[in-house]
């Protein structure tokens, strides 16, 4: 079994971290806030008052922080301190650039590194069933399957540093671009006289289908564990779109690359989550009627 620390318990890191003790992994954690130490401890999660302590001794250190600018200032903390032939896991969620400067330090430190940020959410991370989108080298993505197996539905590994990232960013600016087309079907079918129910029935079974309809129906109605039947509590929150949409126009700026429909679906969602962050992301439907 491994000696694992872990680095931000929030909403996500909590339960991966409480996955990790349950495959029986020796758990050592830091967060800044104490609800998140407290329920930490509560799941056999052994807790110190600083990174650099938690990090002591450690054979992994897997970081789940709100950015990439977190995450870079705990990288220069616990660098210099980790224990010789450490293994680092970033799983935050975190522009391709910072990926590979993180990655760049922790090679210079004599690390092992790569990027894998998940999708599944916290029920994902709750069940232990995340996927995650792994960036490195070879090596280092082999010895990261064993640790993120106890947190994993399924491990991807998408090419060298920062290409978990880039997993991420293109699936969610390819899914924000999809659940806005959605609404604007629902929208267009009931001015047609179009009951919810009969375009669900014919999309799912059609070439519009997608994840954005067939399990995030925006209706109430067609899907009843959609977050629409649930006043739109996410499932997975606006403000979190919001986020990895802006770090998919960071990359199409630093790429030179065109996205027209991405760029559009990042204006609507950084307009959608001044008031609604808190909703599921479907729920952007409510903007186009
Ligand atoms: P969260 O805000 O609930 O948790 C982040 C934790 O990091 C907090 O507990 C915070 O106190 C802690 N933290 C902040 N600065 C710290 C520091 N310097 N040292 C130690 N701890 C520190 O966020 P979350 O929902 O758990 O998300 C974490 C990451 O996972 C983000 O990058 C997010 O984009 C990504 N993500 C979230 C979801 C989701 O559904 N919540 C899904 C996929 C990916």
């Amino acid at each position: 079994m491994t000696t694992i620390a872990f680095i931000g318990l929030g909403n996500m890191g909590g339960p991966m971290a409480a996955n990790l003790v349950k495959a029986g992994h020796t758990v050592r954690g830091f967060d800044l806030v104490p609800q998140a130490i407290e329920a930490a401890k509560a799941n056999g999660v052994e807790t110190f008052p600083a990174a650099l302590e938690a990090v002591s001794g450690a054979e992994v250190v897997i970081t789940m922080l709100p950015n990439g600018g977190i995450v870079k200032k705990v990288y220069d903390e616990v660098l210099p301190a980790a224990q010789t032939g450490a293994l680092f896991i970033d799983s935050s969620t975190i522009s391709v650039d910072d990926a590979r400067e993180i990655h760049r330090k922790a090679v210079e430190h004599g690390f092992a590194q790569v990027d894998a940020p998940v999708s599944g959410g916290v029920k994902g991370a709750t069940a232990g069933t995340l996927a995650f989108m792994v960036g490195g080298e070879e090596e280092a993505f082999s010895a990261a399957r064993g640790p993120l197996d106890p947190m994993a539905g399924k491990i991807i590994h998408c090419g060298g540093p920062g290409a978990g990232q880039a997993a991420k960013v293109c699936n969610n600016m390819l899914l924000a671009v999809q659940q806005i087309a959605v609404g604007e079907a629902f929208v267009l079918a009931e001015k047609l006289g179009l009951s919810d129910q009969a375009l669900y029935d014919v999309v799912t079974g059609a070439t519009g289908n997608c994840w954005a309809i067939e399990t995030n129906c925006p209706v109430p109605g067609p899907v009843p564990t959609s977050p629409a039947n649930n006043d739109y509590k996410p499932g997975f929150a606006t403000a979190l779109m919001n986020k990895d949409l802006g770090l998919a126009m960071d990359a199409i700026a630093s790429t030179g690359s065109r996205a027209p429909l991405g760029t559009h679906a990042a204006q609507l969602y950084r307009a959608f989550a001044e008031q609604h962050g808190d909703l599921d992301f479907s729920a952007i439907i409510k903007t186009l009627h």
